[in-house]
């Protein structure tokens, strides 16, 4: 019998692990160039840690996770995303307490949510995000944003789409789902049964229903914009004019709401624009949560985040044709010929590898024919040939695959030979 790899879920193979080392690289740079440093928390929490935080209502909590009891009969939940494990971590390990806040972390690892698959859409899928916790300097709002659109930038991407929104404060927040709740109700039995529901547990989704997005009335809804009061509309001015400051392009869209519970103030969405992308564009969703600090046992400590998927990331490079400047080739591959000469290679291939260069021989008894076809395959810069008489005079046949060029090189020599001649060129 044969067991096939779970719906929703993809085996990484080496071709494709590279692109995605690549992306974690470059995203890890940049956070270290924006002074952000690394978290790593469990794959999976207590379940109740979701339902608090990303909100009993929210389609993750309802329909999505993959909840499991363990053998003491506790119950435990894949994680189905980031920010609510960082943010206990943080109230855990009394990060609050740090004299330099905002607490500036990102973290990257599979998240599991039960969707249905699709393309962009997985089971298991892997984010990249960063929370700052600690500030409500909008300053911070618009560092978020710039550092996830330079992580794009520097990966080559350009047709991308920032799209943002202010949720407001408690009360402005209040004040518009009052409207919408009055916007909907009449006729709240022409939408869908989540829709329904929404009306009295969350009215603010109804706008994010995939179902009703034709509907009539969704054109026509209160707009938050229209809500904000003086305090958070002042906020929302600050945030865009330091992206303007910062000259990041943006466009301001009232009916971005965001699927979780825990955000106010700035919301935001990063879009591909790219032909073929496919359906769901959104490559990166992220916003300010103030009180979830407090709700998870904190004390009042104003946050802020994003997360993207490495999926749809390499999804959109692929759209856009970018160049992946990934190195998969090989500087040296070893062809050994006759045993002496063989196992002479099992320490000289030991030896480059210690000088730091990527080497590799061998393994398969074949004939030379077949190991300079290997090297070939495997596009080794250089291909260094060890027979019997090379072996007698202590030497190696070097042969550069770049420029044709064939050099005598003594034996222990041979990493500081390929050394000096890659830097040189
Ligand atoms: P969310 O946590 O839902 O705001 O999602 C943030 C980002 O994670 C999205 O913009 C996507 O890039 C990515 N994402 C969310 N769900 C999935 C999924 N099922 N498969 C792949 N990527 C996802």
């Amino acid at each position: 019998m044969s067991v096939n790899i779970p719906r929703g879920t993809q085996d990484i193979l080496p071709g494709q692990s590279e692109k995605w080392q690549y992306i974690e690289s470059i995203a890890k740079d940049v956070c270290r160039r924006y002074h952000y440093k690394e978290i790593r928390t469990p794959i999976f929490e207590h379940t109740e840690l979701f339902k608090r935080s990303v909100g009993d209502t929210t389609d993750i909590v309802q329909k999505e996770m993959y909840t499991f009891e363990d053998r003491g009969e506790r119950s435990l939940t894949l994680r189905p995303e980031g920010t609510a494990a960082v943010v206990r971590s943080f109230v855990e390990n009394k990060m609050f307490g740090i004299p330099d806040q905002p607490v500036k972390l990102f973290y990257t690892g599979p998240m599991f949510r039960y969707e249905r698959p699709q393309a962009g859409r997985y089971r298991q899928f892997v984010q990249f995000g960063v929370e700052a916790i600690g500030s409500e300097d909008p300053a911070i709002d618009a560092e978020v944003m710039a550092l996830v659109m330079a992580i794009y930038k520097e990966a080559g991407l350009k047709k991308l789409k920032l799209v943002i929104n202010s949720l407001g404060d408690a009360e402005s927040r209040t004040a518009h789902r009052e409207a919408l709740v009055a916007h909907f109700k009449p006729r709240i039995d022409e939408f869908c049964s989540d829709c329904q529901s929404r009306l009295t547990q969350n009215p603010l989704r109804i706008l994010d229903c995939k179902k009703d997005r034709g509907h009539e009335l969704m054109a026509t809804a209160p707009s938050i914009l229209d809500y904000l009061n003086e305090e958070s509309k002042a906020y929302f001015e600050k945030v865009t004019s330091y992206l303007d400051a910062m000259s990041i392009e943006y466009v301001i869209d009232p009916t971005l709401v965001r699927g979780l519970d825990y955000y106010n103030h700035t919301a935001f969405e990063i879009m591909s624009e790219a032909e073929g992308f496919g359906a769901i564009t959104t490559l990166c969703g992220g916003g300010r949560y103030n009180g979830l600090v407090q709700q998870l046992g904190g004390p009042e400590s104003p946050g802020i985040g994003f997360a993207f998927s490495i999926e749809r990331f390499i999804a959109a490079m692929e759209a856009e044709q970018v160049e992946w400047q990934v190195d998969e080739g090989l500087d040296c591959f070893i062809v050994a010929i006759g045993d002496a000469a063989k196992d002479r290679s099992v320490s000289l291939v030991h030896d480059v590898r210690a000088a730091g260069l990527s080497a590799d021989r061998d393994y398969q008894d074949r004939k030379m024919k077949a190991q300079l076809k290997a090297s070939d395959r495997q596009k080794a810069r250089f291909t260094a040939i060890l027979g019997e008489d090379e072996l007698a005079e202590n030497r190696i046949t070097v042969k550069d695959m770049s420029g044709g060029t064939q050099e005598q090189v003594p034996l222990n020599e041979l990493a500081a030979y390929l050394k000096t001649t890659m830097e040189a060129n």
